[in-house]
């Protein structure tokens, strides 16, 4: 386990998910009678996060909030155990994931469909009792006695993710909403089943927020300044869509010969292929990333 307190007293851990470290960033933002943690992480961190909770003395607080980003494995896995061993903490979660917290077979099949023996590294969420679960629905405002928790929907990577931003500060904790970002290297989380025009609204309303810092799942706080930042994601997806479509016109159809055309031209994401050698979670990560951008394009086309 890697901690760090580094923004504003915001504590940032790496819980090495299924001896994964430098993947996943779980953000623990501490107030004086309350404390939110933003992205637990999936079921293999449990054991990681029953520590981490005796470390920081987790359970002397009067609210515990447990704001998920949205409900895909590697984010929010681990919330089934996270409310059996902390009895006073309350999910929040965009209302069209709660069904997924509540029975998550479903959410387990397609993970296994998608991400194959990853989904098995990972482990299985366990229910979420559904009184123990907050659905989001428009913009919202979490109390954390002397600071704020503000939950803005940001679809596009999902059509159920909320970003959160915290005030006073700016930290806006954008989970998957604008790139994964791994040693000044970034690209945007285009997974199936990704939609473009969400997720550029939705960097439209984070530019709007104008944070002072970001924070990201995948992985950390982001050194660069917050549009700087936001505007290479959208360069970087429209480049993206641009090669695809490109490639889709001069006869070039699957999806892994797609991945290999905008893997050897893209040296951020060659970047982040040779990190998956050294990170088992995060192994065929770059493959679904184009294949999804890919089956987007494809059924955009199929529509036109
Ligand atoms: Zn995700």
């Amino acid at each position: 386990m890697r901690i760090s307190s580094a923004f504003n007293g915001v504590v940032v851990a790496d819980l090495e998910p299924s001896g994964t470290t430098g993947w996943l960033s779980t953000y623990i933002v501490l107030g004086s009678e309350s404390v939110a943690i933003v992205d637990p992480g999936p079921k293999s961190s449990a054991e990681a996060f029953a520590e981490l909770i005796d470390m920081l003395d987790v359970r002397r607080f009067k609210k515990v909030y447990i704001a998920l980003t949205h409900v895909h494995i590697d984010h929010a896995g681990v919330t089934g155990d996270l409310v059996e061993i902390l009895p006073n903490a309350l999910v929040l979660v965009h209302s069209r994931g709660v069904k997924h917290l509540v029975d998550p077979s479903k959410l387990w099949q397609s993970s296994l469909e998608v991400l194959g023996e990853n989904a098995k590294l990972l482990g299985e969420p366990k229910p979420v009792p559904q009184d123990r679960i907050v659905g989001l629905v428009d913009r919202v405002r979490i109390e954390l006695s002397g600071a704020e928790l503000v939950g803005i929907p940001t679809p596009g990577h999902a059509p159920h993710h909320v970003s959160y931003l915290l005030e006073p500060g700016g930290l806006l904790f954008a989970g998957d909403s604008i790139a994964n970002y791994f040693n000044g290297r970034l690209y945007p989380v285009t997974v199936h089943p990704f939609d473009s025009e969400e997720y550029l609204r939705s960097l439209d309303s984070m530019l709007k927020l104008q944070p002072k810092k970001i924070g990201v799942a995948h992985y950390g706080l982001v050194d660069e300044e917050p549009e700087v930042f936001i505007q290479r994601a959208r360069d970087k997806l429209i480049s993206w869509i641009y090669h695809i479509g490109s490639l889709i016109n001069s006869g070039i159809s699957k999806p892994e010969d797609i991945y290999q055309h905008v893997l050897s031209r893209d040296v951020e994401l060659a970047y982040a292929k040779r990190l998956e050698e050294l990170m088992p979670a995060f192994r065929g990560s770059t493959y679904r990333v184009i294949a999804g951008l890919h089956s987007y394009i494809s059924r955009k086309n199929r529509t036109l």
